[in-house]
């Protein structure tokens, strides 16, 4: 195991992964050697960082402009009542450390846009979105496609919440904007704000992307591609849905249109 260049401690702390014959020491390493970006610090952002940090993810980017606030405590349990007002990164990376202090955390206190999306993303090996708004599910999708990066995208609204990951940069792997080719128009679709959230369903589908971020850099098991995960809490219903690529789509399809990050309108 010492060949590997593991510390006493990272062996006692990782223990329960090393004994996985689908993780072992090798897969502990890529672990430890991975960089993941995670977009937004709230009710999925929450359990994902918290799993992401306590299985030793080496390097994790936080992006977020908010600061916590007395109503995100309901679901977003990264962060304290003693942290109400401040930067949601700064608390996020707080707790973070204090489950795992050998975690390298870069914050970002600004708001993921096509100014600093490709700059931002470039500096990581895979980025889990679970932001609350449909422009930065565009962005966040077209620049992974753009810059050969996996997305993993989440979102949750009421008691129902959604996830899959995105590769369309290998093979025939469909993106997000096969299933949706643009947003929905303003005020059609609610926020968590305007309709509510189910506090614990951020929990749920939060470790589940935490999950999938985790069988992308191991390399183990069926990843998302190509599937949506759909779980209904009221009925305690997860369905697995089949999504095909789109050959007309304006990023990945045969003629894009999408070839580059502009002030684009899908992303405001
Ligand atoms: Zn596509």
């Amino acid at each position: 195991m010492n060949d590997l260049g593991f510390t006493d401690e990272e062996i006692e702390r990782y223990a329960r992964h090393i004994t996985l014959p689908q993780v072992g020491g090798i897969g502990q390493r890529k672990l430890i050697n991975s960089k993941v970006l995670v977009i937004g610090a709230g009710g999925l952002g929450s359990p994902l960082l918290l799993y992401l940090a306590a299985a030793g993810v080496g390097t994790i980017g936080i992006i977020d402009d908010d600061k916590v606030e007395l109503s995100n405590l309901q679901r977003q349990i990264i962060h304290t009542n003693d942290n109400i007002k401040i930067h949601k990164t700064d608390s996020a990376k707080k707790a973070i450390l204090d489950i795992n202090p050998n975690v390298n955390v870069i914050t970002y206190k600004e708001r993921f846009s096509f100014k600093n999306a490709e700059d931002i993303v470039s500096k990581f090996d895979i980025v889990a979105d679970g932001s609350d708004n449909f422009g930065t599910r565009f962005l966040a999708n077209d620049v992974c496609y753009l810059k050969n990066k996996t997305l993993v995208s989440a979102a949750i609204l009421r008691f129902e919440g959604q996830i899959s990951s995105y590769s369309a940069h290998k093979g025939s792997n469909c993106c997000y904007r096969c299933l949706w080719p643009e947003p929905p128009p303003k005020g059609l679709i609610a926020s968590c704000g305007e309709a509510g959230v189910f506090g614990a369903l951020a929990g749920s589908i939060g470790s589940i992307q935490a999950i999938e971020v985790l069988k992308e850099i191991l390399g183990i098991g069926h990843s998302l591609n190509n599937y949506l995960v759909i779980f209904d809490t009221l009925s305690s219903e997860m369905r697995k849905v089949k999504i095909n690529k789109d050959n007309n789509c304006k990023l990945c399809g045969s003629k894009p249109t999408i070839t580059s990050i502009t002030n684009h309108k899908d992303y405001r």
